[in-house]
C-alpha cells in the first residue's frame, strides 16, 4: 500500500474547495472590500434574489443564521407563552430551542424508521394529546428536512391545514434538495435556510435565510431583522432582534451558489457509489419516494451502539471519519427533558443509539469513497 492509502480522509474539506472555486471567491470578496457596504451591501439583496429564484419562492430575507430565521418566523406569529410547537424529537438542538427562547413549548414528536423524517401519524396523535390536555394552544407545526431529504409535506399540508396550525420548514440541512420534482423552499408558508459552513451550501461564517411566497410576511421578516424598524430608519414598530445576514458572507455565497449544481451532482453520486458498496452489510439510507436529496448527511445504521462504537473505531484507525447525528435525541437532552411531556419516542431513540454518518462531500474522489467502503466493510 502507498502511503497516500492511509492519508486520513476530512469529514468535510473546505481549504480544497477553496482552493477549487478560489478565483471566483475572491473577485466577490474583492468586491466587497472595494464598496465597504459590510452592513446590507448589495450582494445581500443580490443572493436573496437568487435564492429566491432557485427555490420558486416570491421572497427571500438573508438574515445572521438557521436559528435566528427560526426565531424571526416565530416572533412573526407571536408564538409564545402557552403555545405549543411540534417538531420531530430527531433533529438539531436549535429547531427546539427556538420555541423555548420564545417562552413557547416544542411538543416532541417521533419519526420514521426509514427516512428519519417526522412521522405524520405520531404528529396527528401528539396533536390530539395536547388537545385533550388542554393546558397549551396548538399553534406550529416545524416541519424539517432532515439530512438533505424532505420531510413528508403532502401530510403535513394536510394536517396544518386540519388542524389549522402554521407551518414551517427548518430546510437548514436540505437546501437543493427537490420533491416532486421542484426544488425545496416553497413547502410551507415560511421556509429556513443555514448557510453554518458544513451545509450544502455553506458560507465562512454564520447566515440564513427565509424563503416565502407571502410578501407582507416577508416585509415583517425584513423589519424583524433589523430592530423591528418601519418605513424609516429610526421608527420601531416592534420589537426586533440584529438578525441580519452580513455582505461578506452573502459574497460568499455568491460564489459558492455558480459550483451549487455541480456539488450536488457530485454529493449524489457519491451517496449513490456508498449505497451499491454498502448495501446488503448495513442499513444504507432510504430515499423519500420522489425526491432528490442535498445529502448533507449520509447516515448508515448498524445493528446497536456497541456495533457503531467498534465500527467508528476501525474507522478511525482506517483514516475514514465518521459522526454521530445525534447521539441523543432532543426528549432526553438535560435542557429540554423537564419540557418534555413523558411521550414514549422509541424511534427516536433507537436512532440515537445505531446512526453513523461517513464522509460526503465534494471534495471526495472515488479513490476516498472505496476507501470508506472498504473501512466500512472491516
Ligand atoms: C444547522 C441547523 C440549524 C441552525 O442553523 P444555524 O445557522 O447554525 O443557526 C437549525 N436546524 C437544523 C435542522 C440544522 O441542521
Amino acid at each position: 500500500m502507498s502511503s497516500s492509502d492511509d492519508r486520513p480522509i476530512a469529514f468535510l474539506d473546505l481549504a480544497a474547495q477553496q482552493e477549487r472555486i478560489g478565483p471566483v471567491l475572491r473577485q466577490r470578496l474583492d468586491a466587497v472590500l472595494a464598496h465597504c457596504r459590510f452592513v446590507m451591501g448589495p450582494e445581500v439583496t443580490e443572493l436573496e434574489g437568487r435564492l429566491a429564484e432557485w427555490a420558486g419562492a416570491r421572497e427571500c430575507v438573508g438574515v445572521s443564521s438557521g436559528t435566528d430565521a427560526l426565531q424571526i418566523v416565530m416572533m412573526a406569529e407571536g408564538i409564545g407563552r402557552g403555545d405549543a410547537v411540534f417538531l420531530p424529537a430527531f433533529t438539531y438542538t436549535a429547531t427546539a430551542e427556538v420555541p423555548l427562547v420564545l417562552g413557547a413549548t416544542p411538543v416532541f414528536v417521533d419519526v420514521d424508521p426509514q427516512t428519519f423524517q417526522i412521522d405524520p401519524e405520531h404528529l396527528r396523535s401528539r396533536i390530539q394529546a395536547v388537545r385533550a390536555a388542554g393546558k397549551l394552544r396548538p399553534r406550529a407545526i416545524v416541519g424539517v428536512d432532515l439530512f438533505g431529504q424532505p420531510a413528508p409535506w403532502p401530510e403535513l399540508r394536510r394536517i396544518a391545514e386540519q388542524e389549522n396550525l402554521f407551518l414551517m420548514a427548518d430546510c437548514a440541512q436540505s437546501f437543493g434538495a427537490e420533491l416532486a420534482g421542484k426544488p425545496l423552499g416553497c413547502e410551507a408558508t415560511a421556509t429556513t435556510l443555514s448557510f453554518f459552513p458544513s451545509k450544502p451550501l455553506g458560507g465562512y461564517g454564520d447566515g440564513g435565510a427565509i424563503l416565502t411566497d407571502d410578501p407582507e410576511r416577508a416585509a415583517i421578516y425584513r423589519s424583524l431583522r433589523t430592530h423591528g424598524e418601519g418605513t424609516t430608519r429610526y421608527e420601531v414598530l416592534r420589537t426586533g432582534m440584529n438578525g441580519r445576514l452580513d455582505t461578506l458572507q452573502a459574497a460568499v455565497l455568491l460564489a459558492k451558489l455558480d459550483f451549487f449544481k455541480q456539488e450536488l451532482a457530485r454529493r449524489d453520486a457519491i451517496a449513490a457509489q456508498y449505497d451499491a458498496g454498502l448495501g446488503g452489510h448495513v442499513q444504507v439510507p432510504a430515499r423519500v419516494a420522489d425526491s432528490r436529496s442535498a445529502w448533507a448527511i449520509y447516515a448508515i445504521l448498524v445493528g446497536s451502539a456497541e456495533e457503531r462504537e467498534h465500527l467508528q473505531a476501525r474507522l478511525k484507525d482506517k483514516g475514514v471519519p465518521s459522526a454521530i447525528y445525534y447521539p441523543l435525541p432532543l426528549h432526553k437532552q438535560p435542557a429540554y427533558r423537564d419540557h418534555h411531556d413523558g411521550a414514549v419516542l422509541p424511534v427516536s431513540d433507537d436512532l440515537a443509539q445505531r446512526i453513523l454518518a461517513l464522509p460526503i462531500h465534494p471534495e471526495l474522489t472515488d479513490q476516498d469513497v472505496a476507501r470508506v467502503i472498504a473501512a466500512v466493510k472491516g
